[in-house]
């Protein structure tokens, strides 16, 4: 029934509706040639000031970090010069206004995080705890005077920060956390904080600490900088966790609290609740749905080279094989279609229109589709896959972590499946 109004609708535009330069393009367009490397043109959306942050900060990954990250991996060593590095160039708290931060836009800082797990998702963690999750929280919610304090130097890399939420006990559930906040039975105006947080990256070299905890008034979660420098011996404990099978290239520990004085001027003022952390995990979150895609683009060039270097059967290269070429194809569209997706919410918080279920969706679809396709394309390197050489394992360890960290994909499935329906799975 619907035919007849097509039909009509169609003939109008190939008529007197369609401008004349429209038909002229259509009938003369030639073909573009595609790029393995951008296949959808995500380029052409960017700004000039984005596409030259991208360069910078391209040029300093592969230059001046990837010749480290072997070494640092095998050694399960975090080199905290990087940060500093990464202050020098104006990387760190990119998107925040004053306190000689750069200012950017979410994409730029987006394309940032992209370059950094390009080379490694523990250097990016290092640079996301510090940016988006400590120095995030406190531009967010801190006061004034916390700003100054912390905001420039932490901007530069001169002091470092870590993140305590997880619990040995409440990981997916911090609501649930024990970690609490006190008067100080001896210290006037300071609280007492006990507890224990773990899989805390940086802890163990972090000078403040942004530790949530409740508070005896309420109940409710609230968060506190905790400076190492301040802390009397024995009631700050930042032990490593060693052994790491991924993400070896940064540092993770746990945080000890055994009644450690913390000033009241150091509590943030307002925010209570989990909205306090999840605004910062927010930010931390759309940054992994950046860098996973890094990570996977680097595992799409490494397989690429690899096959068409590596010869089987009469002397073909393994890229002729058509269930290699599958494997490619299916991971440089995930690539390519998680770049656009994470453009598209960048561009939305920065109109602050992104809905954090949003995040929660590219979040959990990079990450998913990041993990299955280095996995997969593993598979190409055959024996030599097992060789740290090649690159692609550490990779695939460390996209691991990101699937399960910030939210475990299944827990984002779940947020974005109480949205959807208005039901509340998880209580
Ligand atoms: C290397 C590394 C660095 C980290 N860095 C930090 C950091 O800097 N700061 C910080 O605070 N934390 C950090 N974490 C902790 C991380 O965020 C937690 O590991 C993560 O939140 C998962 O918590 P969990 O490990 O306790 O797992 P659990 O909560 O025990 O979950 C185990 C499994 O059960 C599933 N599950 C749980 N509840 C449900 C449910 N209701 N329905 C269905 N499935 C469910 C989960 O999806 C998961 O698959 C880090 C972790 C790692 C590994």
């Amino acid at each position: 029934m619907y035919r007849p109004i097509l039909r009509l609708s169609a003939k109008q535009l190939s008529c007197a509706a369609r401008p004349a330069a429209v038909r002229g393009y259509a009938a003369h367009a030639t073909p573009q040639p595609f790029n393995w490397e951008d296949p959808l043109n995500a380029r052409s959306l960017l700004t000039e000031e984005e596409l030259a942050i991208s360069e910078t900060a391209e040029a300093y990954c592969q230059e001046r970090m990837l010749p480290r990250v072997l070494q640092a991996y095998r050694d399960e060593h975090y080199d905290k010069k990087i940060l500093e590095e990464m202050g020098e160039l104006g990387l760190l708290g990119s998107t925040i206004q004053g306190y000689d931060c750069a200012g950017v836009s979410n994409v730029a800082s987006g394309l940032i995080t992209k370059a950094v797990e390009r080379v490694d998702s523990g250097y990016r963690s290092g640079m996301s705890v510090q940016s988006s999750l400590v120095m995030g929280g406190i531009d967010e919610f801190g006061t004034q005077e916390q700003k100054d304090k912390f905001l420039s130097k932490m901007g530069k890399g001169k002091l470092l920060g870590a993140f305590g939420l997880t619990e040995p006990n409440h990981g997916s559930d911090p609501g649930s956390m024990e970690t609490t906040a006190k008067p100080h039975p001896t210290k006037k105006g300071y609280l007492s904080l006990s507890g224990a947080k773990t899989w805390i990256t940086n802890s163990p070299i972090a000078d403040v600490l942004l530790v949530w905890a409740k508070y005896h008034e309420t109940g409710k979660i609230r968060g506190f900088l905790v400076e190492r420098s301040e802390c009397p011996p024995g009631t700050l404990e930042t032990p490593p966790i060693k052994n790491k099978n991924g993400l070896r290239a940064s540092l993770t520990g746990m945080i000890h609290l055994d009644e450690c004085p913390v000033p009241e001027a150091n509590m943030f003022p307002d925010v209570e609740g989990l909205r306090g952390p999840f605004t910062c995990l927010n930010s931390a979150r759309y940054g992994i749905a950046w860098g996973t895609i890094g990570a996977l683009e680097d595992c799409i060039a490494r397989t690429r080279t690899y096959a068409l270097e590596r010869k089987q059967f009469k002397g073909n290269p393994i890229a002729k094989y058509q269930l290699v070429q599958k494997k490619l194809a299916d991971a440089t569209t995930d690539a390519a279609f998680g770049t656009l997706a994470a453009i598209q919410v960048g561009r939305l918080k920065d109109k602050g229109e992104a809905a954090p279920e949003m995040i929660s969706m590219i979040k959990r679809q990079n990450c998913d589709r990041a993990l299955f396709n280095s996995r997969v394309l593993q598979e190409v390197f055959g024996g030599n896959a097992v060789s740290d050489e090649y690159g692609i394992g550490r990779h695939v360890a460390n996209l691991f972590v990101t699937q399960t960290y910030e939210g475990q994909s299944d827990i984002h499935s779940l947020i974005l499946g109480r949205a959807i329906t208005g039901l509340q799975a998880f209580v």
